[in-house]
């Protein structure tokens, strides 16, 4: 599917939508030259680099005009977002509008409307707040031990630290699933605000092992158990740098959709564990 699959990256301003851009770029696939982003930025930076390929910034007064012309010259489009979750809505409206398949990596917004606009528009479409695989793999793996294993941690001690960029304001969204799975392997109640959020540089450093360079861009999560005698501990840790791991999960988030709506599947949306059980990974 490589050769047919046109990838047009919104938005290639921000971090992910250039991380993403650049292993589009490094699989193979053709980046379109255009990225659609918020308004101001349109207009005063212009175009954006990645890897060399200057991208061209369409602001929202332009981006029907622009998807028309290049849905026309590329009838194998699929388009990645990784925006903000103010804009998930209104850009999956868009694309679905436009009978766009896409690959949505933003978190937040209405995720029930999201699934409702793309499920009635019949468009092909991932949608995952967690694009690395072997997270998602981890994350779904304790799910199914819950399901299992109904009580199999009964009465241990929970606790779990986070550690993001200090832009990242809200609880991981990827820790609070892990939580969920251990409230059913029947921890002592750990409600999703006990989970320690730690967003301080002296701390992310000293206490959770941060590289320094990764200040700006990471994912340490600790996760651990303690019987109730305190003799048994158990200890479960996923510490990410950098985002290339969210990069590469949606290249191969896009290669697999590629290839449902080559077969013309009769399933349209698809999560990060449909693509981990097709084996789609590159
Ligand atoms: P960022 O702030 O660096 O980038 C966001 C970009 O979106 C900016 O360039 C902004 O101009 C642009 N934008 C804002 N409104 C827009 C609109 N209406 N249309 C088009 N573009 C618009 O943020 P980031 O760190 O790149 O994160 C982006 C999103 O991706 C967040 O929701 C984050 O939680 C999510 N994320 C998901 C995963 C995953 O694995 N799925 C991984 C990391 C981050």
């Amino acid at each position: 599917c490589r050769a047919e699959t046109s990838v047009m990256v919104n938005a290639c301003t921000g971090k992910m939508g250039h991380a993403v851009a650049e292993a589009v770029v490094r699989a193979g696939l053709d980046l379109i030259p255009f990225s659609i982003t918020g308004e101001s930025e349109a207009v005063v930076v212009g175009n954006v680099g990645v890897s060399g390929i200057p991208v061209q910034l369409v602001g929202a007064d332009k981006r029907q005009q622009a998807i028309s012309d290049i849905m026309r010259d590329k009838p194998g489009l699929i388009v990645v977002d990784f925006t903000l979750p103010g804009a998930v809505n209104e850009n999956a409206k868009f694309y679905c509008d436009n009978g766009l398949p896409f690959v949505m990596g933003t978190t937040g917004g209405d995720r029930v409307q999201l699934t409702r606009d793309t499920e009635e528009s019949g468009v092909y479409a991932v949608i995952a707040p967690q694009m690395g695989k072997q997270v998602v793999a981890f994350q779904a793996t304790m799910e199914m031990m819950a399901q299992n294993f109904p009580g199999a941690f009964s009465g241990y001690k929970l606790s779990v630290r986070e550690s993001h960029q200090r832009t990242k304001v809200d609880t991981s969204g990827t820790a609070k699933e892990i939580v969920r799975s251990f409230q059913q392997l029947g921890v002592e109640p750990f409600e999703v605000d006990a989970i320690q959020r730690v967003r301080e540089a002296g701390q992310q450093m000293g206490e959770m092992h941060v590289p320094e360079k990764a200040l700006s861009g990471h994912a340490f999560h600790t996760y651990h158990l303690t019987s109730p005698d305190g003799t048994v501990n158990f200890e479960f840790q996923h510490n990410v740098v950098g985002r290339e791991i969210y990069a590469e999960g949606t290249v191969d988030a896009v290669l697999f959709l590629a290839s449902k709506i080559k077969e013309k599947a009769e399933q349209r949306i698809f999560n990060m564990v449909d693509v981990l059980r097709a084996g789609a990974m590159r």
